[in-house]
């Protein structure tokens, strides 16, 4: 028996977990493998115990049932449903260099590797570096150490394969010199038809929609979010430079388990506020004004984006109004969120309470954006898209408004598409924080 310690998170992901597609609530139940050291850990406040292969809860204070919680990432169905679009796509193997994806579908965190898929056969190439790590990582593929670059490595074995005569490659993911020298790599009767340009990209619709695991994982990313973002209202005050608001974010992010952030954090005040990217500079917080702080942590390789604008002393009204008409937008956007709404749907949402409040030149970017393994993904919630959300997916919604030499406000959480609506997995305050 082993004893493992899972904190509230899960109670909140699994109690309204059903239809994020968690695997729910159940009374008993088992693992379909074994569980592994690798089990997700959301915390240390309640205690859980490991009994007949399933998770016992076994000393909080809220819940007394169990929770079956699949413990180890199942990579095998990600490359079963990478296969089938490979075949739907007549391709009869994939080179995958793009170090997100390739960790999405196997697992390996290194910075060098390039991953072989075909259809019989996947295998993870690396560098001498990484043979422990590799080893530790990655079990749905065969691993080989080379000297040299592991891409060509893969092209090379993907060549080597009988029956294996197209294979796939991200033009958005490879440099045409990188090309050039895979193709260099091959004998030369196959140097023209062997590699094709893919026409879509094939892993990255496979990581829009979030399976059970990353959901955890994505909570637990936002509610660390949250927790940072409690720690700095009682860190700012005027006269602080905006780098020492970043600087004692992001230590204690790290302190509290964060492998990195996200971006760059952006502590933004006064009338910088206004800039929708102001990186932390050495400018002085006023004793009056806004502080737009947009941050995120990165947690088992998952990222989270959140982003609240506070306010230091008394706000005139003037401030309040626009503070007031962008939480309005911000809720409008998340209550426009669910399975088959429309990405351009959801940000004319909350465009349109912006735009009623002769505020529509202020909002200057899109609503928001998937994200997951990289803090940009697809899809993209702005003007002109015409992709649908789909259960499972992460996106922000985080409208602006900023007004030039004055102020700005941003207001940004991450949600979970669900079949009905979504699940807010950013659980700090948005009423305007008076500090
Ligand atoms: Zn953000
Ligand atoms: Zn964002």
């Amino acid at each position: 028996m082993g004893c493992v310690s899972i904190g509230q998170t899960i109670h909140s992901a699994t109690a309204r977990g059903r239809s994020a597609g968690f695997p729910g609530t159940q009374k008993r139940g088992t693992w379909a493998t074994p569980p592994s050291a690798r089990f997700i850990s959301l915390g240390a406040q309640c205690r859980w115990e490991l009994k007949n292969k399933a998770l016992l809860c076994v000393a909080a204070p809220h819940a007394s049932r169990f929770v079956i919680y699949p413990m180890q990432v199942d990579y095998s169905r990600r490359i079963g449903q990478l296969r089938r679009r490979l075949t739907k796509a007549g391709l009869h193997g994939l080179l995958v260099t793009h170090l997100p994806d390739l960790r999405y579908l196997s697992g390996f965190t290194g910075s060098s590797a390039a991953l072989a898929v075909t259809r019989r056969g996947v295998r993870l190439f690396t560098d001498g570096r990484y043979t422990h790590q590799a080893a530790d990582e990655v079990s749905v593929a065969e691993i080989q150490i080379v000297a040299s670059s592991p891409a060509i490595a893969a092209v090379e074995w993907l060549a080597a394969q009988s029956g294996v005569d197209f294979v796939g490659f991200d033009p958005a993911r490879t440099t045409v010199a990188n090309l050039a020298r895979y193709r260099a790599a091959l004998p030369a009767r196959l140097r023209k038809s062997f590699l094709s340009e893919l026409a879509a990209p094939l892993v990255e619709p496979l990581r829009w929609i979030k399976d059970a695991d990353e959901l955890a994982i994505m909570t637990e990313a936002a509610l660390l979010g949250c927790k940072l973002f409690d720690h700095i209202l009682t860190f700012i005050r005027p006269g602080l430079r905006e780098i020492e608001v970043a600087a004692e974010l992001e230590h204690r992010a790290r302190l509290l388990g964060a492998e990195a952030m996200s971006f760059e954090t952006i502590a933004a005040s006064g009338a910088r506020s206004a800039l929708p990217h102001g990186r932390a500079t050495t400018a002085v917080l006023p004793r009056r004004g806004f502080l737009t702080l947009d941050f995120g942590v990165i947690l088992k390789g998952y990222c989270s984006d959140m982003t609240r604008t506070v306010y230091l002393g008394k706000p005139r009204n003037d401030e309040r109004a626009v503070y007031e008409k962008v939480l309005e937008a911000q809720l409008a956007g998340v209550a426009a969120v669910a399975h088959g709404a429309g990405c351009a749907d959801v940000d004319e949402a909350a465009r349109a309470v912006l735009r009623a409040a002769g505020l529509a030149e202020a909002f200057t970017h899109s609503t928001g954006h998937g994200v997951g393994l990289e803090i940009h993904e697809s899809p993209r919630l702005g003007a002109g898209q015409t992709n649908r959300l789909q259960e499972g997916m992460v996106v922000t919604i985080e409208p602006g408004v900023y007004l030039a030499d004055r102020f700005g406000v941003r207001i940004e959480d991450m949600v979970a598409v669900t079949k009905t609506g979504c699940q807010v997995l950013t659980p700090a305050p948005k009423a305007l924080i008076e500090l």
